[in-house]
């Protein structure tokens, strides 16, 4: 049936959808409903391998403050319309701005962009949902306050409180974002306004160095959920260290991934290595600045002799360990030399300070990740392949050096059944590593989108079978995903979702929770 529409909400009859809109509009002013297709392009972009139209929002609403998304869950309740919240609304390869099902409206609220308050003593931060890293950076800046942030690669334009809700990670000592959050302010689905841990406490001053308040711990159910919109979210910032001593470790062959991993955990997990390290594979590191056609014109996976050719060419390693030391001089020099010991007992890889690798571009980008500094280097991934596909593969493995290997073989053979290459890293936490594997394809190409989804489908398949469960999934496999994690905890998702959601009005599908 056509519509004036690009698409409907479902279940929500035309009539039905201009009342809901004519009140968004009474809300939020003309200027901030949008429903046109040429302004909801840039909602319904998406870069991961599903059919576009699957993601098509019915609408963009733009609230401004806490008391305007109250209005609108009002008039969604009212409506029985589907509302999917984004912060700053990259999640780039993990299903962009767009929502998980056709017909969600989308609500913006990269208008509530004010950082709320940082306390210097405590190193602490309010922030709403639209500030990006690079706001809360430049005003850390302008203020002289020696706090770092940890940000995640395509940093500059995203931000804190939407990839904290997503679990996302970064590169510092307090890479683990969620982790590092303190409070959190939900409008829930009822418009009801709770402040989690020690925020619902009036007059309470702690809401942002305690996490815990009291009775059950409410801010898990927030991240990578649908049970409420979050609105505002305290962080925990890193004191600027007196010194940092970013150094990289390079590795000649793929099968070292097992000795790196045997070699760095113990100082990991004894805080030498303080930060979340990252395990570069050289594709990932050559992919960031090279284009795959100019030095493999085949169809297929580029070949491994291939890719050896590029690691001697480029002089980078087949795996490129970023690491830094943060302390005081005297500190960073005793844990330089445990390092520096440790190495070289391994009798493998070559250990290189900034100074020895000199003015090279992807050392620098590594180096600014790990003290929090924005850039945007890893969007030259893009160009690797062309064609602006990407999915990110993401499962959890122990930080063992034989299961990163079975990973890593698992991986490589099923991407190269269907002609796609291995463009991995993995994000050393403290006792596990996130292996992130971007599916890169060519969108424009229907026969590689179609075989980028058969492939991101199957990895998802056999890496479960195996037992590794994938920790953030773009908006195409997000029920497949649930399901990996058994029926028990689908269940319990879907009860808590209606018990606090009967309208079923927030993102539903999310995480693949419905009502
Ligand atoms: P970023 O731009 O940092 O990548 P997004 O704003 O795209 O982050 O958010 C990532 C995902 O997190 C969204 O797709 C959405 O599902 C969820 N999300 C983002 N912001 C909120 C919020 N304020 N409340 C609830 N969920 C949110």
């Amino acid at each position: 049936m056509s519509s004036k529409y690009i698409a409907l909400p479902k279940g929500v009859s035309e009539k039905s959808f201009d009342a809901a809109i004519k009140e968004y509009r009474a809300v939020l002013g003309e200027a901030n409903v949008f429903t046109d297709s040429e302004h909801l392009a840039s909602y319904s972009k998406i870069m991961i391998p599903d059919i576009t139209e699957n993601h098509t929002p019915s609408a963009a609403i733009c609230p401004a403050s806490v008391e305007e998304v109250q209005a609108c869950v009002a008039i969604c309740n009212k409506y029985k319309v589907p509302v999917w919240p984004i912060s700053t609304g990259r999640n780039l390869g993990y299903g962009s701005a767009a929502p998980c099902s056709r017909g969600q409206v989308v609500m913006d609220l990269r208008r509530m962009n004010k950082i709320i308050e940082v306390d210097a003593e405590l190193g602490t931060a309010l922030v709403e949902p639209g500030v990006t890293f690079q706001q809360l950076y430049d005003y850390l800046q302008e203020h002289k306050i020696p706090l770092w942030l940890s940000c995640p690669a395509p940093s500059a334009i995203a931000g804190p409180l939407g990839n904290a809700v997503d679990r996302g990670v970064g590169y510092t000592p307090y890479g683990e974002h969620f982790m590092f959050s303190c409070g959190m302010e939900v409008v829930m689905p009822t418009g009801e306004v709770l402040k989690t841990g020690m925020g619902s406490l009036p007059n309470s001053n702690t809401a942002q160095v305690f996490k815990w308040g009291y009775g059950p711990y409410l801010d898990g159910i927030f991240t990578q959920s649908n049970y409420g919109i979050v609105t505002k979210m305290g962080f925990w910032l890193m004191p600027a260290p007196p010194a940092f001593k970013p150094y990289v470790i390079r590795y000649p062959e793929e099968t070292d991934i097992v000795d790196i991993v045997e070699t760095l955990r113990p100082l990991r997990m004894a805080m030498i290595i303080p930060n979340a390290v990252v395990i570069v594979h050289a594709l990932w590191e050559l992919g960031s600045f090279l284009k795959r056609s100019e030095h493999y014109p085949g169809t297929g996976t580029i070949p491994d002799s291939v890719v050896k050719d590029l690691v001697k060419k480029h002089k980078v390693g087949m795996w490129n360990v970023y690491c830094g030391l943060y302390g005081s001089p005297e500190q960073n020099e005793v844990n330089w030399n445990i390092i520096q010991n440790v190495v070289k007992a391994s009798g493998k890889g070559e250990l290189l300070t900034a100074e020895q690798v000199g003015d090279d571009p992807v050392f620098k980008y590594r180096a600014d990740l790990m003290q929090g500094k924005m850039n945007t280097a890893e969007f030259g991934l893009y160009n690797w392949r062309g064609g602006g596909g990407s999915a990110w593969f993401a499962p959890v493995s122990q930080a063992r050096g034989s299961e990163t290997l079975k990973q890593m073989d698992m991986a490589k053979r099923i991407l190269g059944k269907y002609g796609f290459d291995y463009v991995s890293e993995f994000i050393v936490g403290w006792r596990d590593m996130h292996h992130i594997v971007d599916l890169l394809y060519d969108r424009t190409d229907p026969a590689q989108l179609e075989a980028a989804r058969a492939c991101f489908d199957e990895l998802l398949t056999e890496f479960s079978k195996a037992g590794y469960g994938t920790y953030r999934v773009n908006t195409a496999f997000m029920d497949k995903v649930a399901d990996t994690y058994g029926p028990v905890k689908r269940e319990i998702n879907r009860k808590i979702k209606r018990a606090l959601d009967p309208n079923g009005i927030i993102a539903p599908g999310k995480s693949g929770i419905w009502n």
